[in-house]
C-alpha cells in the first residue's frame, strides 16, 4: 500500500533495519542480493532518516564489537539468507558448488587441504574445519585470540554491503568470514 509521501510503502509491522531504530521500516533500499538471472532481488526496509543514512552510505557498523555486528546481523534484519556453500564444513560434508569457484581446481585443493588437522607450536590443534576457517579469515596458525577478533572486524568493515554497492561477490565472503569466526572463537586452540 502506498500512499502520498514519495516512495514510502507502509507495511504494519515491519521494523526499520537499522541496528536498535524501533521506527517502522516504510522506504526501500537496495539488499544484499541485487536483481540478476537468478531473479529479482532483495530489499532493505528503513525509517525515512535511515534510508537516507543508508543512501549517504553511513557505516553503522563502526566502532561496533564482533558480537554486536553478529547481533545486528540477526535474521530479522534481513542477512541470514545468503548460501551456505562457504561454511567451513562445506566441501567437506557436500560437494563444493562449483559455481562459486572461478577455478574448480581451487575448490579440489580447498577440500583437500582441509582434511588435514594442523598443530601450533604451544601443541594446541586446530580441526580442519578450523584450519579452514583460518584460511577463510585470512589468519597464522600462531594467531591468538586478539588476533582473531581484530581480524574480524576489520574483515566485517571491509566487506560489508554498504561499502561495496551491494555486490554479491563480497556479500559472499563476508558470509564466510562470519561463519569462520563463529567457529573460531569457539575453538579450543583459542581457549
Ligand atoms: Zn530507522
Amino acid at each position: 500500500m502506498r500512499n502520498r509521501f514519495h516512495g514510502r510503502v507502509e507495511a504494519p509491522g515491519r521494523a526499520c533495519e537499522r541496528p536498535g531504530c524501533p521506527e517502522p521500516g516504510e522506504f526501500r533500499a537496495p539488499g544484499p542480493r541485487g536483481s540478476s538471472f537468478d531473479g529479482p532481488g532483495d530489499y532493505r526496509w528503513f525509517c525515512l532518516e535511515h534510508v537516507r543514512e543508508f543512501n549517504a552510505g553511513y557505516d553503522w557498523f563502526m566502532g561496533m564489537s564482533p558480537e554486536e555486528i553478529m547481533a545486528a546481523q540477526n535474521p530479522i534484519h534481513g542477512w541470514d539468507r545468503q548460501t551456505r556453500a562457504f561454511s567451513p564444513t562445506a566441501g567437506i560434508d557436500a560437494a563444493p558448488r562449483w559455481a562459486d569457484y572461478s577455478d574448480p581446481l581451487e575448490a579440489i585443493s580447498q577440500r583437500a587441504r582441509a582434511r588435514r588437522p594442523a598443530q601450533r607450536a604451544d601443541g594446541k590443534v586446530f580441526t580442519p574445519d578450523e584450519r579452514k576457517a583460518l584460511e577463510v579469515i585470512g589468519l597464522e596458525l600462531e594467531a591468538d585470540r586478539r588476533a582473531l577478533r581484530k581480524r574480524y572486524t576489520e574483515l566485517v568493515h571491509a566487506l560489508h554491503p554498504d561499502r561495496n554497492g551491494g555486490d554479491r561477490s563480497s556479500e559472499k565472503r563476508l558470509q564466510a568470514v562470519v561463519e569462520a569466526y563463529q567457529l573460531l572463537r569457539k575453538a579450543a586452540a583459542f581457549v
